[in-house]
Parts: C-alpha cells; sequence; structure tokens
C-alpha cells in the first residue's frame, strides 16, 4: 500500500458456537429486554447480535425471593418467562417441571431426547412465591421529571465510594466507552465497559466534567434507569433484582433510595421547592 495509507481492518465475527446460559433468574434473563433495546437501537450492534442469536437462555424460577429483590415493583414477577427460553420450576415430588418458552426452548428441550421432556400441557406449576411491590415506578418517575437539581441528589452520594460495583453487577447497566489504543505500527478501536459511578466516565480531553461530583453521578444512574431510558424506551432499565444493594460495601439502598423519592413524590417535596 502506498506510504501514508491507514489499512482499516474490522475485527472478524467470532465464530457461531452455541451458547446456553443454565440457572438463570429470571430477573437476570428478563434484562435482556432492555440491553437488546440498546444495542438494536439508531445502530443495529452486530456484535452483540450475534452472541445474543446464539445463546438459549435456561432460567430457573425463584423458589425463595431475597430481601432486597423487588421485581414485582418494575413489572416482573418469580414466574417471569421474559426472554427465557426454557422456564424450569421445582415440582412438589422435588423433580424438575419445564416451561417452554419460545421456539428456541422447544429445540432445546427437543435435543434433549428422553433426558428431559416439557412439563404436560395443564401441569399445575408451583405457586408464585410473594415479593411485595415497594414503591409505585409512575411516582418516581413524576418525582424524578422535576427533581434534577434537588438536594437528595448530594444526601445519597455522600456514603457513596463510586467504585462502580453496583453497574458491574446489574443486569441492565450497559455503557461502554471506546478508545484507541496504537503504537507506530498499528492500533486497535477497543470498546470498553464502562461505568457512569467513575469520575472518569464523562470526563472530556479538556479536562471539563459535566459530572463533577459523586451527587450528579449517583442522580444519573437513578434518572437513567427510571426516567430517560423509560421515555427512550418504554420500559424500566431495572429488573428489580437486589444485586447493586447486596453488593455496595457501603450500604447504599436502591429500594430505600426509591421509597425516600416516592415519599417525597406523595409529599409534593420536589427539588425545585428545596
Ligand atoms: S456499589 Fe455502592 S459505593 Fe460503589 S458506586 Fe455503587 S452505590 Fe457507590
Ligand atoms: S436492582 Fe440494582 S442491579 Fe438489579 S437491575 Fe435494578 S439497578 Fe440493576
Amino acid at each position: 500500500q502506498p506510504e501514508g495509507d491507514v489499512d482499516v481492518k474490522s475485527e472478524p465475527l467470532v465464530p457461531s458456537t452455541e451458547v446456553v446460559v443454565m440457572g438463570a433468574r429470571p430477573c437476570g434473563v428478563a434484562a435482556l429486554e432492555a440491553l437488546d433495546k440498546v444495542f438494536h437501537w439508531d445502530y443495529d450492534d452486530v456484535r452483540y447480535s450475534a452472541r445474543r442469536e446464539r445463546t438459549t437462555l435456561i432460567s430457573f424460577a425463584c423458589t425463595k425471593p431475597g430481601p432486597q429483590c423487588f421485581c414485582t415493583s418494575v413489572g416482573g414477577s418469580p414466574h417471569n418467562t421474559v426472554q427465557s427460553d426454557v422456564l424450569v420450576f421445582l415440582g412438589d415430588d422435588g423433580q424438575a417441571l419445564m416451561q417452554v418458552c419460545s421456539d428456541r426452548g422447544a429445540k432445546f428441550i427437543d435435543q434433549l431426547g428422553d433426558v428431559a421432556k416439557p412439563a404436560p400441557a395443564g401441569t399445575k406449576l408451583p405457586t408464585v412465591p410473594e415479593v411485595k411491590e415497594k414503591f409505585d415506578p409512575e411516582k418516581i418517575k413524576t418525582w424524578l421529571d422535576e427533581s434534577f437539581e434537588s438536594d437528595f441528589w448530594t444526601d445519597i452520594s455522600l456514603k457513596c465510594l463510586g467504585c462502580g460495583v453496583c453497574s458491574f453487577l446489574c443486569p441492565t447497566c450497559h455503557c461502554f466507552d471506546i478508545v484507541d489504543e496504537a503504537n507506530w505500527q498499528s492500533g486497535q478501536r477497543r470498546r470498553n465497559w464502562d461505568c457512569c459511578s467513575h469520575p472518569m466516565f464523562t470526563k472530556h480531553a479538556s479536562g471539563h466534567n459535566p459530572r463533577p461530583d459523586q451527587a450528579s453521578r449517583c442522580r444519573q444512574r437513578v434518572m437513567h434507569k427510571f426516567k430517560y431510558f423509560p421515555e427512550r424506551f418504554g420500559q424500566i432499565a431495572c429488573v428489580g433484582c437486589g444485586r447493586c444493594t447486596r453488593a455496595c460495601c457501603v450500604g447504599q439502598n436502591l429500594v430505600s433510595i426509591l421509597t425516600d423519592i416516592e415519599s417525597k413524590a406523595k409529599g409534593g417535596d420536589n427539588a425545585d421547592a428545596e
């Protein structure tokens, strides 16, 4: 090639080996509905699609939701079938009952031959375990619509370390960064998973950071999931799995944050009045 020209090559798509994910919980699998919307939105992400299309999702119905779970507050259920190909229940006799939820799931069960059969039509499935509804997301959004400047964001940010664990464990978090890694001869454009809790996430090359403090980052995490995402895609970007709360080393509790917001919404205590 002539001196000075740049040869740009696209990384080949990974070979299409089939993947089966076993034992995911219904909330985690339902989160893929949000990811599908993001990665098939203004740009069809062929690498995401290639992985997605070769993945079969076998989820296990919840039998004992944890104290931090709140799937029912965001439209889910311990027996949610959204995005699952097969949902497996623990029957009263200790046997697995398999509910086929998609053509892909039917094909998967079929391949198992006599090892596993779908539950016959009319099989009584176990009772759905109770997960109390903890807040009304409509009320949350109503308050968020008016509360960008609220002091509440500072209050909740005071104990946040900005470690990013809540995002990295979250099944709906998907933000990424694109970086060019280069030497004199060649380079690569890479996509790295990133996190809005980190100070560098929005830092510009100029040094300016439009989210200069942890308060603005904590606000972004809640706003993105409960306001911006519903406005853009018509669904909440949270499946109520409670992982962020279970994993946070300083005890930041998303349900407490949301119930506080709901109380403010009910009391008419919005940001602009503070
Ligand atoms: S895991 Fe906790 S401390 Fe870490 S960024 Fe999330 S809320 Fe902040
Ligand atoms: S509960 Fe936390 S970890 Fe689970 S989907 Fe919602 S924000 Fe993400």
